[in-house]
């Protein structure tokens, strides 16, 4: 069932979706070269405590950080570590917490220092297949309507999209129905209305749509080693249009 929110509900929910966005800034002017993503890690928690939340991740179905980062080829959930980043490195970090009782996530992917071109390209259309994806959430749509605008923006540029993974509902949970594909037919599934909140978030490759999950249980790669990016809002549905919650 997906979850109709009130206008106190959608309050809250805006709370926590400007501190994701908040933090998420923090995290994005400390990213480049000889950072590890142990050290954006901690600094990620010290952002929670200043502002007396609970990051969203740590400990969620065993998993161990705040952030979750993920470099060149991880697609998502990869663990931090103390591996220096590297210029020309691309890092998607997501990250989320729970303020008052509301979920917030949302996901960026970062350039270290200078990357190349084709990187740059990746990184542009993986942050437009989410607009693209926001703009279709409108009330009296279908929530295949967000699907299939997410991978005819990436797939039109060369790209392709990840199966494995799915945005999700988001309130009280970080986790609510519906999931919501990156691709597919549109005009399906439920009827968009009001009050619904959801995280779109949109994980696309630079190669194949493969996927993989390393030992740790945890950190999919792409099957061909080549750069995966990861962009993601929280967004509620509204009569006037889609509202995004984490933007900052
Ligand atoms: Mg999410």
């Amino acid at each position: 069932m997906i979850s109709i929110k009130t206008q106190q509900e959608l309050v809250l929910m805006r709370g926590a979706g400007k501190i994701v966005a908040e933090i998420l800034a923090v995290l994005k002017e400390y990213t480049r070269p000889g950072i590890t993503t142990l050290e954006l890690d901690e600094l990620a928690e010290r952002e929670c405590k200043k502002r007396n939340v609970k990051a969203a991740f740590k400990g969620y179905g065993g998993f161990p950080y705040t952030i979750c980062a993920s470099p060149n080829e991880k697609v998502v959930h990869g663990f931090s570590s103390r591996e220096p980043l590297q210029e020309g490195d691309i890092l998607s970090i997501d990250f989320g917490v729970l303020y008052k009782g509301f979920y917030g996530d949302a996901a960026i992917t970062l350039p270290v220092g200078l990357i190349d071109d084709e990187a740059i390209r990746l990184l542009e259309v993986t942050e437009k297949s989410l607009q693209k994806g926001i703009s279709a959430a409108v009330i009296h749509g279908r929530l295949t309507d967000i699907s299939h605008a997410v991978q005819v923006c990436a797939e039109g540029e060369g790209f392709s999209v990840v199966r494995e993974f799915v945005g999700h509902g988001i309130g009280r949970q970080l986790h609510e129905d519906p999931q919501i594909s990156n691709f597919g037919a549109p005009g399906q599934g439920p009827k968009l209305k009001a009050g619904m909140t959801f995280a779109i978030e949109p994980m696309i490759n630079m190669g194949l749509p493969g996927v993989k999950i390393l030992d740790d249980g945890w950190t999919a790669v792409t099957v061909d080693g080549k750069l995966s990016a990861h962009f993601e809002h929280t967004v509620a549905l509204t009569d006037n249009g889609p509202e995004i919650l984490t933007a900052l």
